[in-house]
């Protein structure tokens, strides 16, 4: 079975300004770095439902989010939600995508018509909480998935592992109180959004690996391979969802950790073994941050490359 790589051209279309790091040429530099890798077939993004967007948002802050997208006349503002995070014309179609993709994924990856997924899509997902768009992300596209296979395919335990530079506070705080969804989250500490204490635990579902500026591989794999995997092992979900980040790569000018392109790759493999051993391979991964366009393309092609094999 192949791994399927879901995209759309309408994920171009959210637009966040010139001087924004979430350019639309992220995800060409994504489908440019993973275009050629065998075993693989892309499919166009659906648009996620309204019913899958409640799975893991208010449906007044859905409303709001309508209501403000700017209209596709010339010369509409773009809307700010917050310092970094804006609405254009084109941003819910973009979004929609997003979670649309990563809804998909789970249907194909349950209907074993996929070995895998992995979404090239934008904007990012994980800094979005139930009503609140921060950090570049509207919708929170891995809570929406997980929620989605729990929904739609009776799942009961689903493992979230975010390898973004930046803690995933959007989907921490979505899942504090529901032990049948693991979270756990590497990223540098300090930074944005200062949240990703070993302290906070949720109701003993949330893992948080911080990792000075500075580190790289060998306190990225000994985080993971000592707390981070074996965490899975004792959890045991029956699927896991990657919320992949690449802006942890030493390249990349948003954070101050130093991963090669090998270390994506090595993360992805010991996911997908545990995965192959443990819960039929059920993978899903999905693009969050990236920022350096050389850094994103190397890297998640280590990132699908892994998953494929
Ligand atoms: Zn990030």
């Amino acid at each position: 079975m192949k791994t399927l790589i879901l995209h759309h051209d309408d994920c171009l279309k959210h637009d966040p300004g010139r001087r924004h790091a979430e350019v639309p040429a992220r995800v060409t530099a994504v489908l440019n770095g993973v275009g050629d890798i065998p075993h693989t077939e892309m499919l166009p993004a659906p648009r996620a439902t309204p019913e899958q967007l409640r799975l893991a948002h208010a449906p007044e802050y859905w409303q709001r989010l309508l209501e403000l997208e700017p209209t596709r006349e010339p010369g509409a503002e773009r809307v700010a939600l917050d310092p970094d995070t804006f609405l254009s014309a084109g941003s819910i179609d973009a979004t929609l995508r997003g979670s649309g993709a990563a809804c998909f994924a789970i249907d194909q990856v349950f209907a074993a018509k996929a070995k895998n997924a992995f979404c090239a899509t934008r904007p990012p997902g994980h800094h979005a909480d139930a009503t609140i768009a921060m950090g570049f992300c509207l919708l929170n596209h891995a809570a929406i998935a997980a929620r989605h296979a729990q929904a739609a395919h009776g799942v009961e335990r689903v493992a979230i592992l975010d390898f973004d530079v930046h803690h995933g506070n959007g989907t921490q705080a979505i899942f504090a109180a529901s032990p049948e969804v693991l979270f756990i989250s590497s990223h540098q500490m300090p930074l944005y959004p200062g949240t990703g204490y070993p302290a906070e635990t949720g109701c003993g579902n949330i893992l948080n690996l911080p990792l000075p500026p500075g580190a790289g591989s060998s306190e990225f794999r000994s985080a993971w391979s000592g707390y981070g995997l074996p965490a899975v092992e004792r959890f045991g979900p029956e699927l896991i969802v990657i919320s992949a980040g690449f802006d942890a790569h030493e390249r990349d000018p948003l954070g101050q950790l130093e991963l090669q392109d090998e270390d994506y790759g090595w993360i992805t493999t010991e996911i997908c073994s545990y995965a192959a051993a443990n819960c039929g391979g059920r993978v899903i991964s999905i693009l969050e941050g990236g920022y350096d366009l050389e850094a994103l393309a190397s890297a998640s092609a280590a990132h699908v490359c892994a998953l494929t094999s």
